[in-house]
């Protein structure tokens, strides 16, 4: 008998793990923001979570199992796996969300591999989600799919006649219309979107971009701003187009910080730094992180500064990723050569300026670095929000830490206040910002984390969360 569900969210990945149990493969559900955010929502009505997995992994058996009642992921809400082939994952995942899709909307068009055999898997795999999600829907089921991996699910469950409450959300940033026009199949991909009741981003620039293209490529839709709010009809659908900034489970994170492995680790890393203040750097292995254009003004600041020597350390950390992408190999090399080159020319005794990790911490880690910097610094060329921006101040309870923090992160929209913002390419700009930062004391630095974290908890993981349902019932079903 299949179960009714209110609400089914959709994202690429299933939030769920794999591992090996007395009982057969068992599922663990991931332990991320979102799905954090999503838990209590699902469970007060009945979610589903539909997401693809790796064919040849043990997912298959796990999801056989839960759906015969001998395993279970979560109490709140059911798993729906699709399985992916590795053609499917290469053309899809690697290929058209990864090669093109990603750099083109993070403004890196020259990083673009245009191969059209990738819109093929790309629209495929759409359609293969969109079948589940057909078959999954009831009358009544709301359906809110996440990112840009499923942008033509909206126009595939129209086709088959699905006419439920649709909400679509971009958690990457929106091109402006002289890259996005660079894509082939642009007006495709845009008026997909529209099949959606409510298109979200992540920032005004974002539902700027998006509006911009819009009256640019597609002249018959009718757009009308209310405030922060776009409506969008074609006669035929309407859309409702806003902004809903994803934040955290701030009280997870600021709670956490206070617990004593935390603690301790805490204690170990300030011992270890021998009163150096630490610049903190977190990212996964990406380019448009710009850690090659950070650790550039870092060793400017070092060149420039001889003053500061010994008296502060980088600490980047670099979490593997995408690492079958030959230009995530690149990256890798270049930050490794960049860190050998820093360390070489500056290292004293007792002194290492730059600390590398490259690998996944543990939470009790990141915890203790998050609360020992006395200096984070974000520089991504653009992102789509950049949570640890806001990790980073949940766990700051000493409130001792500055935020250095590029103005081309989605999370300077709502930091601008607190922080120090920068242009990521600006060597000396950058450098400049932490020399500032460096030299701020503790009254300011404490003012400024103050109001940094009032507005991280004011608009966490919960209320945008919320937010966003309040809006997808507020809307007219198609
Ligand atoms: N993170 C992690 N392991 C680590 C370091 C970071 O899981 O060793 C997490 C971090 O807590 C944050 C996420 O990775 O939630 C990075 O999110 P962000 O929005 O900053 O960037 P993204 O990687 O999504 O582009």
């Amino acid at each position: 008998m299949q179960v009714a569900h209110n609400l089914i969210m959709i994202s690429n990945r299933l939030p769920a793990t794999v591992e090996p149990s007395a009982e057969g493969m068992q599922l663990k559900p991931s332990s991320g923001g979102l799905v954090t955010a999503l838990r209590p929502v699902l469970a007060s009505q009945k979610g589903a979570w539909i997401g693809s997995f790796d064919a040849n992994s043990g997912m298959a058996e796990a999801l056989l199992e839960l759906s015969a009642g001998s395993a279970r992921a979560d109490d709140t809400c059911d798993m729906i796996g699709i399985p992916l082939t590795s053609a499917e994952q290469h053309g899809f995942y690697a290929g058209f969300s990864n090669e093109i899709v990603w750099p083109l909307f993070h403004d890196l068009q020259s990083r673009c591999n245009f191969d059209p055999t990738y819109w093929k898997a790309y629209t495929s795999v759409n359609h293969k989600f969109a079948t589940t999600i057909a078959h999954t829907a009831q009358s009544g089921s709301r359906i809110w799919v996440h990112d840009y991996h499923l942008m033509l699910t909206g126009k595939f469950l129209r086709e088959m006649g699905l006419h439920h409450r649709m909400g679509f959300f971009l958690h990457i940033p929106f091109p402006p219309l002289d890259i996005f026009e660079k894509l082939p199949w642009r007006s495709q991909i845009l008026r997909a979107l529209f099949q959606f009741n409510v298109i979200g981003f992540q920032t005004p620039r974002d539902q700027r971009n998006f509006v911009g293209c819009v009256r640019r490529l597609l002249p018959e839709m009718e757009l009308q701003r209310v405030e922060d709010e776009v409506y969008s009809s074609d006669g035929e659908h309407a859309s409702l187009i806003r902004v809903f900034p994803i934040g955290i489970d701030y009280n997870e994170f600021a709670r956490a910080a206070e617990q004593p492995p935390v603690l301790q680790r805490a204690e170990l890393v300030r011992r270890d730094m021998h009163g150096q203040q630490i610049v903190l750097g977190v990212d996964r292995l990406d380019y448009t992180k710009g850690i090659p254009e950070r650790l550039k003004a870092f060793r400017h600041l070092l060149t420039t500064h001889p003053e500061v020597h010994r008296k502060i350390s980088l600490v980047q950390i670099v979490v593997p990723s995408r690492e079958q992408i030959p230009k995530y190999r690149e990256l890798k090399l270049e930050i490794e050569t960049l860190i050998s080159q820093i360390n070489g020319t500056f290292s004293d005794s007792g002194w290492t300026p730059v600390h590398y990790i490259h690998r996944s911490l543990s939470r009790t880690e990141l915890l203790a670095l998050y609360r020992t910097a006395d200096i984070a610094l974000i520089t991504p060329l653009k992102d789509g929000m950049n949570l640890v921006a806001k990790e980073f101040c949940a766990a700051q309870v000493e409130c001792r830490g500055m935020l250095v923090l590029s103005e081309f992160a989605g999370a300077a929209a709502q930091m601008r206040g607190g922080a120090i913002l920068v242009n990521p390419y600006d060597i000396e700009g950058v450098a400049e910002a932490v020399l500032r930062a460096f030299e701020t004391g503790p009254k300011e630095r404490r003012k400024r984390m103050l109001r940094l974290r009032r507005n991280v908890r004011k608009a966490d993981v919960f209320h945008w969360c919320q937010d966003f349902c309040n809006c997808l019932d507020g809307v007219g079903a198609a």
